[in-house]
């Protein structure tokens, strides 16, 4: 294969797949391995497309990688042309989690399984298990961090918050927005927590795309409408591209200096630019999600149904899909900020100190 990349650097460090690493130096022995990932322009899909590709080809796949630039026709095309090629397995992060129902009937028609990895694939029973994080979790996450640095606990407030969602078309950001939610509710009910702009629900507050510019145009237009006169002390971020895009929106108008402090910003996936923010006091924090760990999960689950055998799961009862409730492994998410990023995200070699400087 072209791809010879063998074990190097590989964090894997599992006796089985160290015990194939000669098959991976002739190059997909096993056969081939579809992964369709979204996007490019977030460092985590990058990653975890790397990561499992290692390990595929460690244990003798051939590996066929590809991004999509979120654009779901391309997505689409992309796996249409992994069916041809004979992929055994597919797995697949979703741009749309709606808009793959027929390309994986196809897939199905060839005997191909499918993995849903990190986003769940709705609408098709044609998917044999999901790969996910804990993600109702990473909202709460997200939320209880604020609720923390305000005093929400001990009384404190009312502070002006602002609400912010991820892509609509992603059933992952309806988890962590019902997430986060159930933490600050109570204090938006209670008047504890004011939302100026009264938008409060997912269609109002949800970001196309995840898109950092998005966000930024958005935030432009509730600091000018909502807050000529006042300040705001929390906002809510789903994804550090989001909240980088807040953060500049908030500079634009002096957030930052003199008297008007940084608002409290949640984040998610310990991208490095938000890891260098959080060190200069911008963004606050970021729930760490670690995709080594993520791509172990669905390079075994990929493996077993190969084999026709069962995967490991632990969840078989949150992600129904509209036609199917899918089998799950969800990992466990971490909150990160100053006080910890060494430790989580250095110590356990995710980062090197010289990248976050
Ligand atoms: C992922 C997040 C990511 C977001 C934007 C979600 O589906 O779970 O980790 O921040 O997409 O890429």
């Amino acid at each position: 294969g072209a791809n010879n990349t063998g074990n190097a650097g590989n964090t894997g460090g599992n006796a089985a797949a160290e015990g194939n690493a000669t098959e991976s130096g002739g190059g997909g022995g096993k056969g081939k391995v579809g992964i369709a990932m979204p996007t490019k322009s977030s460092e985590r899909w990058v990653a975890d497309g790397d990561n499992m590709k290692k390990e595929f080809e460690t244990l003798g796949y051939e590996v066929d990688l590809q991004y999509a630039e979120d654009v779901i026709e391309n997505q689409v095309s992309q796996i249409e042309n992994m069916i041809t090629k004979g992929a055994k397995v597919l797995v697949i992060a979703s741009i749309d989690g709606e808009s793959l129902t027929d390309v994986l009937q196809k897939a199905a028609d060839q005997d191909i399984k499918v993995i849903a990895y990190d986003r769940l694939i709705k609408n098709t029973e044609h998917v044999s298990y999901y790969a996910t994080f804990d993600n109702f979790k990473v909202g709460v996450l997200q939320a209880s961090y604020l609720e923390d640095k305000l005093g929400l606990k001990d009384g404190k407030g009312p502070f002006n918050i602002e609400l912010f969602a991820g892509s609509p078309d992603d059933n992952n950001a309806y988890f962590f927005f019902d997430g986060a939610m159930s933490v600050l509710k109570p204090y938006i009910d209670n008047g504890k927590l004011v939302v100026k702009s009264k938008q409060t629900s997912m269609e109002q507050v949800a970001t196309l795309r995840w898109d950092g510019a998005t966000a930024q145009s958005r935030m432009d237009n509730l600091l000018s409408a909502n807050y000529a006169d006042d300040v705001v002390h929390a906002v809510l971020s789903p994804y550090d591209g989001i909240s980088i895009g807040i953060i500049s929106s908030l500079k634009g108008v002096g957030y930052g200096s003199g008297d008007k402090p940084m608002p409290i910003i949640s984040g998610q996936d310990a991208e490095l630019a938000s890891i260098k923010s959080i060190i200069a006091g911008e963004q606050t924090s970021t729930v760490f999600k670690d995709t080594r760990e993520l791509a172990k999960v669905a390079v075994k689950m990929a493996e077993a149904v190969i084999e026709g055998k069962e995967a490991e799961v632990n969840d078989t009862k949150t992600y129904d899909n509209g036609v199917k409730v899918v089998p799950s492994f969800l990992l466990e998410p971490v909150s990160v900020d100053k006080e910890n990023y060494k430790q989580v995200l250095v110590d356990s070699g995710y980062y090197t100190e010289d990248e976050l400087k």
